[in-house]
């Protein structure tokens, strides 16, 4: 299985356009010891030809055309994309698939309550079913093992299993709306295999419980939610707003933080993602880098690939 992180930052970015943090401000003024990142993006393949997105990010237009593998090659309209599996439906993940309307079909595998959420909710999304067979929208439970199609309707030999993390749905869907909606659908965490490896994506995660760190203890390779280091780092940084757990992301640091509480597994190779701009992990000459490579964890940069 070949993993390409096309983006590793959380919403927004790093730089994020209206955000004069430190580590924002450092890295526009050329002295920032890291580097800068596009909104968290995963491209996976068996064979190289066809290949399915993790999620749709808004800088997703650009992250194809620097990916030449996600190029057209035959034909006048073309595109090696399979299809996209969502994890929830954050604007982060969701709206790349408004820059993926020019009638090429896909697949999109989602959740019950997230399709209808973009398809009754949002009518912009009615562009992805313009014409038949545009978008085939495919269904997802969390529980559920599924086989993730090539280009051509055939079994890609990635299978995918989904959990659910959490039931909070993003901020533009009602508290009305929430409540008719299924709980356990909101935010999936993602188990794919192939040829006997295993990936983890779990991009938001909001708690650390038992059951999930023995899920993935299974893992060959785990990318996880590094998105902020600390439980009030965007009240120190914007003067008030929400925590980290607030926001749905158990912060990297602290005694409940995800270092200490995933320190016990130890078949993974632990890689966060999804970080946002405020995080001082990013900053390679500072001590909470040192901190997470000294524990063995890496930290997701745009243009890293695998191979499981
Ligand atoms: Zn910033």
């Amino acid at each position: 299985m070949y993993i390409e992180i096309l983006g590793s930052a959380a919403g927004g970015g790093f730089p994020q356009w209206n955000c004069n943090c430190a580590n924002c401000h450092a890295l526009r003024s050329g002295i920032f010891h890291g580097k800068p990142r596009t909104q968290t993006q995963l491209a996976i393949s068996i064979d190289r030809r066809s290949w399915i997105l993790l999620n749709a990010s808004p800088d997703l237009r650009l992250q194809i055309e620097s990916s030449s593998f996600l190029h057209p090659e035959d034909g006048l309209r073309n595109s090696p994309i399979a299809g996209v599996l969502l994890t929830s439906g954050d604007i982060d993940q969701i709206a790349g698939l408004l820059s993926l309307r020019e009638l090429q079909p896909f697949r999109v595998y989602c959740t019950p309550s997230i399709r209808r959420i973009l398809q009754e909710d949002n009518s912009a999304f009615a562009m992805l079913s313009r014409v038949p067979r545009q978008v085939s929208w495919t269904e997802i439970h969390p529980g559920q093992n599924f086989s993730l199609l090539d280009t051509t309707g055939n079994d890609s030999g990635i299978c995918a299993s989904v959990f659910s993390l959490g039931s909070r749905y993003p901020a533009y869907v009602s508290k009305q709306r929430a409540n008719q909606l299924c709980g356990e659908d909101a935010l999936l965490g993602v188990i794919l295999q192939a040829s006997g490896q295993t990936l983890a994506y779990l991009p938001a995660v909001p708690a650390i419980d038992d059951a999930l760190l023995h899920r993935l203890q299974s893992a060959d390779l785990l990318l996880f939610d590094g998105t902020f280091w600390s439980d009030d780092e965007l009240i120190k940084v914007q003067g008030g707003g929400a925590t980290a757990r607030e926001m749905g992301h158990v912060p990297v640091s602290g005694a409940d933080g995800s270092l200490r509480k995933l320190a016990s597994l130890d078949r993974p190779r632990k890689i966060f993602i999804h970080i946002n701009n405020t995080n001082p992990m990013l900053d390679e000459a500072g001590p909470e880098y040192r901190e997470v490579r000294d524990a063995g964890w890496e930290i997701a940069e745009d243009g890293t690939r695998f191979e499981l």
